[in-house]
């Protein structure tokens, strides 16, 4: 067995992730996702989903998702350009264009692959591309891909990126590219400062909106729009699989002449399936009722608010920031694993992260805020949190 080798390896390897508190288990859900779930045959309120705006088992999106699969039927077996596109695929990339008011959009499989496959076609040897040093992990991949000049900035230190910029002076093309919202902190990247300086320096801007798109800003056009410089950004990656109906499918938006180039370069576009057409009118309906989803993302705010009021009222050390996202500082990573499974037992469902995830002696617990919670389920939250973090003496 050429394999046992490696299998005992791997065998190892696993042993000390679990012996160190890192290996990942995952907990099965007996429902469908929503505000309130079933985890481990008891009824649990979310915080952990992506689901910002309630719309992951929306009515209509379900419905929509339904027609698309008796009107366009279930796959295509065809890359776009073989006989992979209908008719949907090119209105969907319409829709999303038109709702960042970008020239052309062209849909991936995921937005791991709108990274994966976005800078090794525009940069060569002769341009930089300037990264966040807290990027997610698709945007860090796809610029390992490119044979740009890499210069990673501290997070959002304005003066490092400047210096970076300095450095990539004589450069053809500087790309400027960053997480619009950073999922582990929940802060917003500085988009209008970041633009100011591209003005200066001649380069483009690039934001990964996964973490934005349809529930920030006033009409849901992300991070861009809470910093008023959506037309300034070049490009603007995001994903079908977050706040717009959380299916699957991402995206890049941006010049008709970057998207043509992409379409006839971006390796995960010419070597993967199409987006399955259920999925594609689904995220069209999606984001159809993010457009017009005012009232929504007021809940989102309003029981935000509520929740970081009464987390800190508690006691709690609740990141500053203008997200739904609420990472709850505990310190400890045993700390912060005992505290979500005594949530969990009183009925709150959310996730500690730990080294290698956030820095050492920074874990949390995250929460995810959705329009979806009821006043009552966040009044839930925090009192199960004031118990829990008694218990455990985080809190007085
Ligand atoms: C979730 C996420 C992705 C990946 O999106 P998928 O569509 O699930 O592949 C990429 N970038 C950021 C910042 C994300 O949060």
């Amino acid at each position: 067995m050429p394999a046992a080798g490696l299998n005992k390896h791997l065998q190892e390897q696993l042993a000390g992730l679990k012996t160190q508190g890192l290996l990942k288990s995952e907990r099965s859900i007996a429902t469908p996702q929503d505000a309130e779930i079933t985890v481990n045959g008891r009824a649990v309120v979310n915080f952990c989903a992506n689901n910002y705006l309630g719309l992951s088992n929306h009515p209509e999106v379900v419905a929509a998702a339904e027609e698309g699969l008796k009107t366009w039927g279930y796959g295509l077996s065809s890359v776009r350009f073989i006989c992979g596109t209908q008719s949907i695929h090119k209105q969907a990339e319409a829709q999303v264009a038109r709702f960042f008011r970008k020239a052309d959009a062209i849909l991936y499989i995921a937005c791991f692959d709108a990274n994966g496959g976005l800078f090794e076609p525009l940069l060569g040897e002769n341009d930089a591309v300037l990264s966040d040093a807290l990027n997610h992990a698709s945007i860090i991949d796809g610029v390992r891909l490119c044979k740009a000049k890499r210069l990673r900035y501290a997070h959002n230190d304005m003066n490092d990126l400047r210096a970076k910029l300095v450095e990539a002076k004589g450069c053809r093309f500087k790309m400027i590219f960053t997480d619009s919202v950073f999922s582990m902190d929940g802060d917003i990247a500085r988009l209008a400062d970041i633009c100011e300086l591209a003005d200066e320096f001649d380069a483009i801007v690039g934001i990964d909106d996964c973490h934005a798109t349809g529930h920030l800003g006033a009409t849901g056009r992300g991070a861009a729009e809470v910093a008023g410089c959506l037309d300034r950004i070049d490009i603007i990656t995001g994903t079908l699989g977050k706040t717009l109906g959380g299916g699957a499918g991402g995206f890049t938006v941006a010049s008709a002449e970057v998207v043509e180039w992409l379409r006839n370069r971006s390796r995960p576009y010419l070597f993967s399936n199409s987006v399955p057409p259920s999925l594609v009118a689904a995220g069209m309906k999606a984001l159809e009722l993010v457009d017009g989803a005012t009232d929504l993302r007021a809940t989102l705010k309003a029981k935000t608010a509520r929740l970081r009021a009464g987390l800190e009222a508690a006691g709690f050390t609740v990141k500053p920031g203008p997200t739904p996202i609420l990472p709850v500082m505990l310190g400890d990573a045993t700390v912060a694993a005992k505290m979500s499974e005594l949530l969990l037992a009183a009925g709150v469902y959310v996730v500690g992260f730990s080294f290698p995830v956030v820095p050492q002696g920074q874990a949390r617990i995250r929460i995810q805020v959705s329009a979806a919670h009821t006043a009552a389920q966040v009044d839930h939250a925090i009192d199960a949190f004031r118990s829990a973090g008694r218990e455990l003496g985080v809190v007085a």
